[in-house]
C-alpha cells in the first residue's frame, strides 16, 4: 500500500477492465498499480492510458505491492486467475457471473477461506437506481404487498461480437445479464425460491442463449417473470410490477415511471363500458374518474455503501461484504436450474436456493 491507498491490478483489459480502471481512480483508498492482459494490443492501451502494463501473471503474482487482483477477463477463466491470486495473498475482486458452475465457484471460495484473502464479486447492478426504487416499493409496500415482478432487458443488437458468443467462455445472456437481474431479485425477496421454469431462445442460431424467460415462484407468493431479449426492437419495460393496492412501471434506466394505485379515499363506482375493438367491455374498461391516484415513483432504498468503498472496508476488516459469498452461491445455483429447467422442459420444484436440489 503507498500512502494509505491498496494497490490493484487489473486482469483483463478490455471494456469493463478500463471501466474499473475508472472506478478505482474514483476511489480515494484505492490505486491502480497496474494491467495484465493476454493481448499486446491491449498492453499497449494500457500503457497509453498511463497504467503499467505486467508482462506475465507471474509477474503480477510476485509482486508485494500488489494488495488486490480484479479479474475483468472472459468468464471461463474467473476460477484459475482467482484461486491462484488468493494463493499469492492477494485479495480478490471478480467480475461476474463469477464462475462458469456453482462447484466452481465453491472452490473459489474455499480458496479465499484457506488463504484467509477477500474474494467479492461486482455484482454492481445492486446499487443501480431502478432496482433500488422496486426494491423501496417492496420494503415499504409502496403499492401494497407486492405479488408479481417483471424484470426485462431488452435489446436489438444481438450479442456482441466477442467471446460471448462462445459456450465453453461462458457466453450466452443468462449467465451475462440474466446473473445481474436473478442477483438483484435474490438480493431483495427474503424468501426461498420453490419452483421454476425457462425458455432459452436460439434466434439467432448462436450455440448460446440469445435471451431467456424464466418465471420464478417465492415461497412467500411473489412471481418474477425475468426476460433478457436479444432481438427486440421494440422494448417492453425495464420493470413492471403489482401490489395488491397498486401497480407499477418504470420504463427504462432514466427512472421515466409511474405508479398508480386503489384511491381509498373515493366511492366505489362501476367503470363505464367502453367500446374495444368490435366489442363491449366493463372488465377491461379504465377505472372510473377518481378511483386511482397516479404518482411519481418513490425515491430508491438506500444501501450502506458504495462497492468500492465496502471492498475496502471488508478487506480492512471494519465492515461485512454488501455482495455476500453466499448470495452469489445462491444466484449460480438458480442459474443450473433455470438452464436445467429449459433443458428438461420441466418444472424444477423443491428447489433448495442454498444448496443442492
Ligand atoms: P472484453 O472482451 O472487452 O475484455 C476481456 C479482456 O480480457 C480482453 O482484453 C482479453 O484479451 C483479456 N483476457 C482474456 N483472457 C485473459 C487471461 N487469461 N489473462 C489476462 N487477460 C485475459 O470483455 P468485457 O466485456 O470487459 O468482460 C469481461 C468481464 O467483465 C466478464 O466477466 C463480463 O461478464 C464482465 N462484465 C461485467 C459488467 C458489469 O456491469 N458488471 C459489464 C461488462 C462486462
Amino acid at each position: 500500500m503507498s500512502s494509505n491507498k491498496h494497490s490493484v491490478v487489473i486482469v483483463g483489459y478490455g471494456g469493463m477492465g478500463s471501466y474499473h480502471a475508472q472506478l478505482i481512480g474514483e476511489n480515494e483508498r484505492l490505486e491502480v498499480a497496474g494491467t495484465f492482459d493476454l493481448l499486446e494490443v491491449r498492453r499497449e492501451a494500457s500503457v497509453e492510458a498511463g497504467y503499467k502494463a505486467y508482462a506475465s501473471y507471474e509477474e503480477v503474482l510476485a509482486d508485494p505491492v500488489v494488495e488486490v487482483v480484479l479479474i475483468a477477463t472472459p468468464n471461463d477463466v474467473h476460477k484459475e486467475i482467482a484461486i491462484r491470486a488468493l494463493q499469492a495473498g492477494k485479495h480478490v475482486v471478480c467480475e461476474k457471473p463469477v464462475a462458469m458452475s456453482s462447484a466452481e465457484f465453491k472452490e473459489m471460495t474455499a480458496a479465499a477461506d484457506g488463504a484467509g484473502r477477500v474474494l467479492m464479486v461486482h455484482q454492481n447492478r445492486r446499487w443501480d437506481e431502478d432496482f433500488r426504487v422496486i426494491k423501496q416499493m417492496y420494503e415499504t409496500e409502496t403499492i401494497g404487498a407486492l405479488f408479481q415482478i417483471e424484470s426485462r432487458v431488452h435489446g436489438a443488437n444481438g450479442i456482441p461480437g466477442d467471446w460471448r458468443h462462445v459456450k465453453e467462455q461462458g457466453g450466452g445472456m443468462l449467465l451475462d445479464w440474466g446473473v445481474h437481474l436473478l442477483d438483484q431479485l435474490l438480493f431483495m425477496i427474503d424468501s426461498k425460491v420453490i419452483s421454476v421454469t425457462s425458455t432459452l431462445s436460439y434466434i439467432l442460431g448462436n450455440d448460446v442463449d440469445d435471451g431467456f424467460e424464466a418465471v420464478l415462484q417465492f415461497a412467500n407468493g411473489i412471481k418474477a417473470i425475468v426476460e433478457v431479449g436479444t432481438t427486440n426492437f421494440i422494448t417492453l419495460p425495464r420493470w413492471y410490477v403489482k401490489g395488491i393496492e397498486g401497480s407499477a412501471v418504470i420504463e427504462d434506466w432514466s427512472l421515466t415511471g409511474r405508479i398508480v394505485t386503489r384511491n381509498s379515499e373515493s366511492e366505489h363506482r362501476e367503470p363505464t363500458p367502453i367500446r374495444a375493438g368490435v366489442g363491449l367491455t366493463k372488465t377491461m374498461a379504465p377505472p372510473s374518474e377518481g378511483s386511482t391516484i397516479t404518482e411519481a415513483l418513490p425515491p430508491a432504498a438506500e444501501l450502506a455503501d458504495g462497492f468500492y468503498n465496502n471492498f475496502v472496508a471488508v478487506i480492512e476488516g471494519t465492515a461485512e461484504p454488501i455482495v455476500k459469498n453466499a448470495e452469489v452461491l445462491r444466484v449460480q445455483n438458480l442459474i443450473e436450474a433455470i438452464f436445467e429447467a429449459a433443458e428438461s422442459n420441466e418444472i424444477i420444484k423443491d428447489f433448495d436456493i442454498y444448496g443442492v436440489k
